[in-house]
């Protein structure tokens, strides 16, 4: 069968198929991207569930607008002004995930042979989804507190990219925070350059200390002339349920009704019933406290990471310890290779992700993320003994 042209553009990633050995006995897994489902708020979904089906069975089991359910676009723009956000209900849609806006801004911006801009590494599903429309993905690089401001400048001037994807908020794979003076400078650049820059945030609330700064977008209303050139995603995946599949867009008006346009061809709308339920969630005053609980959790489960790799590993692995997220995003020393090093720790029982794929080009062949989020305390003791072990 003749396929399309575009499939030439991307492979099958590298992690589904390490994926295939998570099955065996006895596995300990850092290297899933869940949360961990023990933390969902059942409790809360289940009464938001009844509210909405009991009260409104209508409207949530019906077709509904592309653009997003009345109710779900008022909370997430509520939601969003208590992040320091003002937007108005039309001025978000609500996509399915915010794996779906990811792919409406490349369906609506990307042509084929078009640059875009990622930090190096990003999320690998990103690099993935912008190639499936031809895009030149090129990598900036980044340290702990995010993307470097002057690469990321030059590399602009050089290339002039159609947009720039970044993960503000302790990003997977890299589990960096930008810095707020960063923040400042790359929305300068934006509005001066003219440059879209496509902020992904859904790890943003998962802070382990003290909260993250204002997102880019909150922080263009100090800039002028940048807002226009910011786009935002926004998820409920890791603050709720990643199930309810609950995501949404904030962008400039004329590029909304382009995504808006393209969503229609691709599902329509959003589930009317996991919009509502997330909507009325959001209205019964339970979504802190459930996040609190979260970042504990997470917050203690890092700890005991940085101190175990300390312990097991020593000089043989660097890292930043995490300020948020699920993620360590770490480097072995001395010139080992990470995959084969994941080869190893699998046949010690023990699962991470080499970090080679998520770079759209020039890997670091000594990288690898660990995820903390699924695997309680014990686990991870246990877990990185094995490492330590394997090397
Ligand atoms: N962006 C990043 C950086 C992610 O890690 C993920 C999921 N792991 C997504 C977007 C997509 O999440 P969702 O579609 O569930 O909102």
């Amino acid at each position: 069968m003749q396929f399309a042209d575009r499939l030439q553009n991307v492979e099958t990633s590298a992690i589904r198929e390490l994926f295939k050995l998570l099955g065996k006995p006895g596995i300990i897994s850092f290297a899933g991207g869940f949360p961990d489902p023990s933390l969902f708020d059942v409790e809360g979904i289940r009464e938001a569930t009844a509210a909405v089906l009991r009260d409104t069975p209508g409207p949530v089991l019906q077709y509904g607008a592309t653009e997003g359910y009345g109710p779900a676009r008022e909370q997430l723009a509520r939601f969003m002004a208590g992040k320091g956000v003002q937007v108005a209900p039309e001025g978000l849609i609500v996509t399915t995930g915010s794996q779906q806006a990811l792919d409406l801004i490349g369906k609506t911006m990307i042509s084929p042979g078009d640059k875009v801009i990622v930090e190096a590494p990003t999320f690998l599903a990103t690099i993935q989804c912008f190639r499936l429309y031809g895009a030149h993905v090129i990598g900036a690089p980044i340290d702990a507190d995010g993307v470097l401001v002057e690469p990321l400048e030059r590399l602009i001037a050089e290339h002039r990219p159609k947009l720039v994807y970044l993960i503000p908020n302790f990003g997977n794979p890299h589990g960096a925070m930008l810095s707020l003076e960063r923040r400042r400078r790359i929305l300068e650049i934006a509005a001066r350059t003219g440059t879209l820059v496509v902020e992904d945030d859904p790890y943003g609330e998962l802070y382990f200390d003290q909260p993250a700064p204002p997102s880019l977008l909150a922080l263009s209303a100090q800039v002028p002339g940048s807002r226009e050139w910011l786009a935002h995603c926004g998820s409920m995946s890791k603050i709720l349920s990643p199930g309810l599949r609950v995501g949404w867009l904030i962008a400039q008006p004329a590029l909304l009704a382009n995504a808006t346009m393209c969503k229609q061809f691709s599902d329509a709308h959003t589930s009317n019933l996991t919009q509502a339920t997330a909507a009325h969630y959001l209205t019964l005053n339970r979504l802190e406290g459930a996040l609190d609980q979260v970042r504990k959790v997470y917050a203690e489960r890092a700890r005991v990471m940085a101190a175990r790799l300390r312990a097991e590993l020593g000089d043989a692995i660097t890292f930043d310890a995490p300020k948020g997220g699920m993620f360590f995003w770490a480097r072995l020393t001395g010139g080992r290779d990470a995959s084969a090093f994941a080869q190893r720790a699998i046949e010690k029982l023990v699962a991470f992700v080499p970090g080679a794929p998520f770079f759209a080009h020039d890997p670091d062949l000594s990288t690898l993320r660990l995820s903390f989020a699924t695997a309680d305390v014990a686990k991870i003791e246990e877990g990185i003994a094995r490492l330590g072990q394997a090397l």
